[in-house]
């Protein structure tokens, strides 16, 4: 066994040599990371963790069930999907019994990351309505395809300047009750309905001027705003006015799908609606690239006006075993429950700093899907960012790994593996609290 020592100067070096400007990376001085287990991860100089961050691994690091499918899979098939074989028919059937009861969707088409089935999605709700505009909201983040990126609006992530954006895209504003246009406490069932009012606003407006929407895209819960969750009653408005108008509603689950929400294994089921498309990614290989589209027959088969769609390695016997195996250790582990239990741990942890710390403003998210609002100003909402960067970095040396989120960078977002204990969440409240009180 290797002596452990910190190499992580060399591999910034390294990196910074023959990687791309634009490639990002966390924390002014960077640890290197060695390994990873459950819900901690552990550096060169044997470190460890607790990672606050990683909502790829939804299971944990290291998950040995996922682990042996891949070591198993990879020996005895791994093809493209154009062949027959099971794993395909059967991954895709226990996707859709996922699904609410209620539900019509019953097409699952599978590829690679949580860009590509944004991607899909974006050209399914196109295809299948003959239209090309695509609504989307103010400040979020899709992914780094051509289309996945043309929907993405936030100002952090998105390359284009406002008047660069592909003409198909419209922006709709951001339904954010704690500083956006209107706000208002959780229960006021008038902030989503003036939002949803706006939209549909916005949809004939669109009409009216030949552009009439193919579909409308937003995340359930809004991820990259740092776990805000959306009004009361606006998702089910909007996706009405978006029906309503001759428009497919699209869910991006990506980030706030798969019981991390803990209410529901959907984070479309807190507003109690059905979208006509979901696109799916991140936990589904707990690491391993998997993403998909969930739909309606009708709508995924308008692909064929576009010719044959296939993917190389999306849905091969490989990654639909290990998706598979991860949704077998979900039922298996409890994981929803967990993210439920510990969500609301943490968030009252949150809730209790709040009130002796003056830079903590809203406490956004839902399960393990939280956010924590840095402001300078509770009656302004003054953002906090530099403080927020700050923070994350003295965090980093009390061993709790987490990093900003938001257009305005002072959101502390919360999203571990849904396998993180309630002894590692008392420990991540506490080094917060010992950061706020012996300053950063
Ligand atoms: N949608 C959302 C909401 C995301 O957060 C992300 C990734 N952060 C994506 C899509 C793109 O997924 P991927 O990085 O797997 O391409």
């Amino acid at each position: 066994s290797r002596a452990e020592r910190d190499t992580s100067a060399d591999e910034q070096r390294r990196r910074e040599q023959i990687l791309a400007g634009a490639q990002e990376r966390y924390y002014e001085h960077p640890m290197q990371i060695q390994r990873g287990w459950r819900h901690h991860l552990v550096d060169t100089t044997g470190r460890a963790y607790v990672d606050l961050v990683n909502n790829v691994a939804g299971l944990g690091h290291g998950h040995p069930g996922v682990a042996d499918a891949v070591d198993r899979q990879i020996r005895i098939l791994n093809t493209n999907s154009r062949f027959l074989y099971h794993e395909l028919a059967e991954y895709s059937e226990r996707l859709l019994a996922l699904l609410p009861p209620d539900s019509p969707l019953d097409t699952v088409m599978l590829v690679n990351s949580g860009s590509e089935a944004v991607d899909l999605a974006l050209r399914l709700v196109q295809a299948a309505t003959g239209r090309k505009t695509v609504v989307a909201l103010r400040e979020a983040y899709h992914g780094w395809t051509t289309a996945g990126d043309a929907v993405t609006t936030s100002a952090y992530d998105n390359p284009y300047a406002l008047d660069t954006r592909p003409e198909w895209v419209h922006v709709a504003d951001v339904p954010n009750r704690f500083r956006g246009t209107y706000r208002g406490a959780a229960e006021d069932r008038s902030v989503g309905a003036r939002y949803a009012a706006d939209l549909g606003a916005d949809l004939d407006r669109l009409a009216r001027r030949g552009r009439p929407a193919a579909g409308f895209i937003c995340e359930s819960v809004l991820g990259n705003a740092g776990g805000v969750l959306l009004p009361e009653g606006y998702l089910a408005d909007a996706y009405a006015r978006v029906r309503a108008a001759g428009g497919l509603c699209i869910a991006d689950e990506v980030q706030v799908g798969f019981g991390r929400t803990g209410s529901g294994f959907w984070g479309f089921e807190r507003s109690a609606v059905i979208p006509d498309l979901i696109a799916i990614a991140k936990p589904m290989g707990n690491g391993f690239p998997i993403g998909g589209v969930i739909t309606s027959r009708a709508v995924a088969d308008a692909l064929t006006s576009q010719g044959q769609f296939f993917s190389s390695t999306g849905g091969n016997p490989l990654s639909c075993r290990v998706g598979l195996a991860v949704l077998d250790a979900m039922e298996a582990e409890g994981t929803q429950r967990n993210a439920r239990e510990i969500g609301r741990r943490l968030a009252a942890g949150f809730r209790a700093l709040a009130e002796r710390h003056g830079i903590i403003g809203p406490i956004h998210g839902e399960g393990l899907y939280l956010g924590v609002e840095l402001v300078r100003d509770r009656d302004t909402l003054e953002p906090a960012a530099q403080e927020a960067a700050a923070i994350c970095e003295r965090l980093r040396e009390l061993g709790v790994i987490v990093l900003t989120t938001s257009e305005r960078s002072n959101v502390l977002k919360v999203k571990p593996p849904l396998c993180i204990t309630a002894e590692s969440a008392d420990y991540a409240v506490a080094a917060l609290d010992r950061v706020l009180t012996e300053g950063w």
